[in-house]
């Protein structure tokens, strides 16, 4: 099995190094190396074509993202095979055949890890029934993984840089040659990360990342209704080798209110009205959102009669309606009478034309009726 150099250490820059960097370090090693400084010493040459191979590839922004997905198999590949198609030019090394079956058989499994997006986080916001009408600014406290400030992220103690692998040189992975064939997998030594910390960071143990409290201002719309659901995007936890932060998806929980329960946009409201209002009607003055309303009681109107005050509910979450309010009254039957009241209401029904006066009532005797000669 052979130990590969990767590219970046050879010439000495950060995987995150510019176009520029790269350059320089390229024209600086050349320079060391040139045969002609050296007097056609073998171990420079050596040194020299490597930092040439360094420099072709990552010199290309194409080659130099492969290499970083897959080492240098991702380059013999294109170069071993001529499979032009991959995005990237032949590189043109004359890889030996066992590469070229390992390459072809490594393709599908172990490779150097890849830049990994962050954890997602989830938080559940809990906020009254009128700031979920109205809209809300909460600042919400959480505890999510940062990258560590002391070695930003490197995981490595200050003063000490990461170092290739030397297990696997870099490339994240392993050969094992088996018969005829070779077997790629992932480093057990990195992991699959092509580095490894020679001197922990204390404050992170060599992690790179450090769970801290963070309070965030979270601006909740009006309409939001529990269930909604709100992304924060890039809110989530640091991404891996590079990759991307996650997002912070907040979930949100209305609690109940004492006087109004939300149907959608609209909201409900049961009011209690007396008898007497119920039968000659009246006006009555109604709970808002935002203060009150007058509602007008018909004559004659029946429990669990619903009103609807237009455009009186919550905002739609995207901003264009309103939904309404909606009254359900119900008619509360007086306890508590006084003898002169018992008196007046015996008056009251004796004076009542039932027929008339009470439609449910006839409609219900003559439903009876039926029931029993039929
Ligand atoms: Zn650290
Ligand atoms: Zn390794």
């Amino acid at each position: 099995m052979t130990k590969e150099k990767d590219f970046y250490e050879i010439l000495g820059v950060s995987r995150t190094a510019s176009e520029e960097e790269i350059r320089k370090a390229y024209l600086k090693l050349a320079h060391k190396y040139h045969p002609d400084k050296t007097g056609g010493d073998k171990a420079a040459e050596e040194k020299l074509k490597e930092v040439n191979e360094a420099y072709d590839t990552l010199k290309n922004p194409q080659k130099r993202a492969q290499y970083d997905r897959f080492g240098r198999a991702g380059e013999q590949f294109a170069g071993a095979g001529g499979f032009g198609d991959f995005g990237f030019g032949g590189a043109g090394t004359d890889a030996p055949f066992e590469d070229f079956f390992d390459v072809l058989f490594g393709r599908g499994g172990p490779r150097r890890r890849a830049a990994t997006p962050g954890n997602d986080l989830e938080y559940r916001l809990t906020v009254t029934f009128r700031e979920a009408a109205a809209g809300t600014k909460k600042t919400i406290r959480l505890a999510r993984m940062e990258t560590c400030s002391d070695c930003s992220g490197t995981g490595a103690a200050a003063g000490s840089q990461p170092q290739a692998c030397p297990e696997c040189g870099g490339s994240g992975q392993v050969r094992r040659v088996q018969g005829f064939f070779s077997i790629t997998q992932t480093c057990g030594r990195c992991r699959g990360r092509g580095r490894v910390i020679t001197r922990p960071c204390s404050r992170c143990s060599g992690t790179g990342r450090v769970r801290v409290q963070r309070d965030l201002a979270v601006e909740l719309p009006a309409g939001v209704d529990t269930g909604t659901r709100l992304r924060l995007a890039g809110e989530g936890e640091p991404g891996d080798m590079g990759g991307p932060r996650g997002d912070l998806y907040i979930f949100v929980e209305v609690a109940p209110d004492a006087l109004f329960e939300r149907d959608g946009n609209d909201i409900i409201c049961e009011i209690p009205i007396s008898f007497p209002q119920a039968a000659v009607g009246a006006t009555i003055e109604v709970p808002t959102l935002n203060g009150k309303a007058e509602l007008k009681i018909p004559a004659g109107t029946q429990s669990g009669t619903l009103f609807r005050l237009r455009g009186l509910g919550v905002r739609d979450i995207r901003g264009y309606r309103h939904g309404d309010e909606i009254i359900r009254v119900h008619v509360e039957t007086p306890t508590k009478l006084s003898a002169k009241q018992k008196e007046l209401l015996k008056q009251f029904q004796e004076q009542s034309d039932i027929e008339a006066a009470y439609p449910l009532h006839r409609r219900f005797m003559e439903k009876l009726k039926r029931t029993f000669t039929g």
